[in-house]
């Protein structure tokens, strides 16, 4: 299990597939990758290798979308198949979420917003966190705060980024599973394990638990859950290919 990420200038999706191919040794029953394209979240996963993902995303590639997310997938929670790959979307299909790790909580959540009307398309504990991000954004027209507020909400591990077409930014957040900031120059990059970005950057914020990113083409913010900046510190690393 592994997640991916990048925001600036280049096409996201070579770097996504590329990134994927990195993590596959972490796991990979699944893979699948979300994009902004053309005002919208555009999502190809595939059961199997990410060599039958990358040649599915050839067939209906899109031109030149700068920001999206990535994910290999070890099922804990629901079989290997393309309904349960990650990234899971809304029924609108305007927000996409990667998740590494297990939410504990997450049939107490389901109840609850089965009961509010929401139908599942997963049987995954993830799409929990997607589709309460949905709920509270309805409610508040506010992503972030959406974000913070389905975080607090979650009990267990994960590792979790998300896109939306709202905005043009990835947002992020850990606890008890990995995740690390690639800086480049005008580009950042998301990833579970430096592999994946050590071709394109070798500065690195390493999240701690509880914090958030927020990542945009120009700049990375870093917060804690009730979304106070956090200085963030990059280290650069002297990396071998
Ligand atoms: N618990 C999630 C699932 O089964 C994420 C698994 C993973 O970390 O790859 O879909």
């Amino acid at each position: 299990c592994g997640i991916i990420g990048y925001c600036g200038k280049k096409n996201s999706i070579d770097i996504l597939i590329d990134g994927l191919k990195a993590l596959e040794y972490r796991g990979y029953d699944s893979a699948g990758i979300s994009y902004l394209h053309a005002g919208g979240v555009v999502t190809h996963k595939k059961k199997g290798r990410v060599e039958n993902l990358a040649e599915e995303v050839e067939k209906n590639r899109k031109c030149c979308p700068v920001i999206g997310i990535g994910h290999t997938r070890w099922a804990t929670h629901g079989v290997p198949s393309s309904e349960n790959s990650h990234p899971l979307f809304n029924r609108e299909e305007t927000m996409s979420v990667v998740h590494n790790g297990i939410i504990e909580n997450y049939q107490e959540i389901k109840v609850y917003l089965k009961n509010k009307g929401y139908q599942f398309l997963s049987e995954t504990d993830t799409e929990v966190i997607v589709q309460l991000l949905d709920y509270y954004h309805k409610k508040t027209s506010d992503l972030l705060f959406s974000f913070y507020l389905t975080v607090s909400a979650l009990k267990g591990s994960y590792a979790i980024a998300v896109i939306s077409s709202d905005t043009n930014k990835i947002l992020a957040t850990r606890k008890d599973s990995p995740l690390i900031v690639g800086v480049g120059n005008e580009e950042f990059f998301l990833a579970s394990d430096k592999s994946a970005m050590i071709k394109y950057t070798n500065r690195f914020i390493y999240l701690n638990d509880g914090e958030f990113a927020i990542i945009d083409q120009q700049n990375v913010v870093i917060t804690d859950g009730l979304g106070q900046s956090i200085k963030p510190e990059v280290v650069k690393e002297e990396l071998t290919l």
